[in-house]
């Protein structure tokens, strides 16, 4: 008998599940996608980009439209909010329809931006990035002539925003209330990318809490009140980060984690015939063996993979994460993952840490560029625990060879004596991960 699945969210980790239980499925199996919003299978990621006008139109964003799909068998359906599921009548309730009964269910839902409870936050000159209609509102609302801009938050979004805004010809300030900006980097590294985003013309306003918004009589933000001073503003952009988008779940009765997403086990199971996966559930941290939020585009496709395995009936788990990730504001590279030393301190590992300041390519070629490594390992064990670059072109893209070393469980000797490519153009005759990994070697 025909089956049908619901999937609530129709982007990465929706889509992905979809696709892939509906080929494996194929008649077997009804696949309804709910979205709430007008786009399918798109790249958030790209936003940015789109912004800094390196991407051209929106369209280049959206990897596989609503139609795509609906030539491949799934039932798209689009302004449909899912407002509550009912897990004894094995029921969606939808906004403004009837409710969609379910055999398997699918949350997708990702996450929510987080505002700040600030009067004036819904001025039409404030950006949220959520989403491509946010994009396309914040492009609407750029001048030609040059301007001025604050970007509230100094994660990699904030960060990535600077740099489109100042691809289009406006001054930009960025303020975080931490102490450096990307608080997932070390403070070592975090001031080497403050300094960096200084050289290219960024105000970077550190330990700066906002406090409140200036409006103009129309309604529109003119400055930005944080850490008692005003910073003026035609525009402001908001990159504070996002928590999961898990209120259906939870109000449904299923079970949410302490860092509030929707708690799954390995196959990407809540309760029998119930799965989530992407920016909504918690993760299992492989370093830190604990369960921890990170919403990112690389851990959303793997989840939404494992989920329609397990929904067409293929065996498959989700191994977990290393909190790997990686950024760019203008020419500067940023990447990071595994434990920084606050985390493995906390966590009562005895550290060892060394940062080497090193070039990009061997040091005589003319195109060698500075980069600054950090690796951190367990004193007893000489396990690698973590790794950081902070450079220019050619630095943060290997921070694959530390996170695929972390994931094996490899000790810094090991990396050190790993069999790493080398020609004039690429590194030096050591490579610069391993560098930094004879360093520690040296101090174990
Ligand atoms: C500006 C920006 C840049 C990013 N850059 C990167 C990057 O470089 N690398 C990286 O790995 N990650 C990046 N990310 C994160 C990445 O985009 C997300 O991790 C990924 O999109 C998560 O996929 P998801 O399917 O879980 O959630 P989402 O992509 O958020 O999709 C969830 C979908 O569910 C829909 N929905 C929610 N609630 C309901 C409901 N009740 N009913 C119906 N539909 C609903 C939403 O409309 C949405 O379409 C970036 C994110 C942003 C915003």
């Amino acid at each position: 008998m025909t089956q049908r699945l619901v999937v609530i969210g129709g982007d990465a980790a929706g889509m992905t599940a979809a696709s892939r239980a509906k080929r494996l499925r194929g008649d077997a199996l009804d696949v309804v996608v709910l979205e709430q919003g007008r786009f399918t299978s798109y790249s958030a990621c790209g936003i940015p980009y789109w912004v800094g006008g390196e991407v051209g139109s929106v369209d280049d964003l959206v990897v596989r439209s609503p139609e795509e799909h609906r030539r491949n068998g799934i039932d798209v359906r689009l302004d449909s909010r899912a407002t509550g599921i009912d897990l004894d009548r094995c029921e969606v309730a939808v906004d403004g329809s009837d409710p969609v009964g379910f055999d398997q269910l699918l949350i997708a839902t990702g996450a929510t931006p987080i505002r700040p409870p600030l009067p004036g936050l819904d001025a039409p000159n404030v950006h949220g990035v959520q989403t491509l209609t946010d994009g396309a509102r914040l492009i609407d609302g750029l001048s030609d002539e040059p301007g001025r801009a604050v970007v509230i938050g100094a994660g990699y979004i904030g960060i990535e925003m600077a740099e489109a805004l100042v691809r289009r010809r406006y001054d930009v300030t960025v303020v975080d209330k931490g102490a450096q900006p990307m608080s997932t980097l070390d403070a070592d590294l975090g001031a080497l990318v403050a300094g960096a985003m200084e050289g290219l013309g960024i105000d970077v306003e550190c330990d700066t809490a906002v406090e409140s918004l200036d409006l103009d009589p129309a309604g529109r933000v003119t400055a930005v009140r944080a850490g008692g001073r005003s910073y003026p503003a035609d525009l402001v952009v908001l990159g504070i980060g996002v928590r999961p988008a898990a209120e259906i779940a939870a109000e449904a009765g299923l079970p949410r984690g302490d860092r509030g997403g929707i708690r799954v086990n390995a196959r990407m199971e809540v309760a029998d015939g119930v799965y989530a996966a992407g920016d909504c559930v918690e993760s299992w941290d492989r370093v830190a063996q604990r369960w921890v939020h990170v919403p990112l585009g690389t851990h959303a496709n793997k989840q939404g993979l494992v989920a329609g395995l397990r929904i067409a009936g293929v065996d498959a788990e989700f191994p977990g994460i290393l909190k790997t990730a990686i950024s760019k504001v203008c020419d500067l590279e940023v990447a990071r993952t595994g434990l920084g030393s606050d985390e493995a301190a906390e966590l009562g590992y005895d550290v060892v840490a060394a940062t080497i300041e090193t070039t990009t390519q061997a040091g005589y070629m003319p195109d060698a560029r500075p980069m600054t490594v950090k690796l951190l390992a367990d004193r007893p064990t000489g396990r690698l625990l973590g790794a950081q670059f902070v450079g220019r072109e050619g630095s943060a893209i290997r921070i694959d060879t530390c996170a695929t070393a972390l994931w094996a469980g490899l000790t810094v000797h090991e990396v050190m004596m790993s069999d790493l490519g080398y020609a004039p153009p690429f590194s030096s005759v050591w490579d610069p991960v391993q560098v930094a990994a004879r360093k520690v070697v040296e101090q174990l």
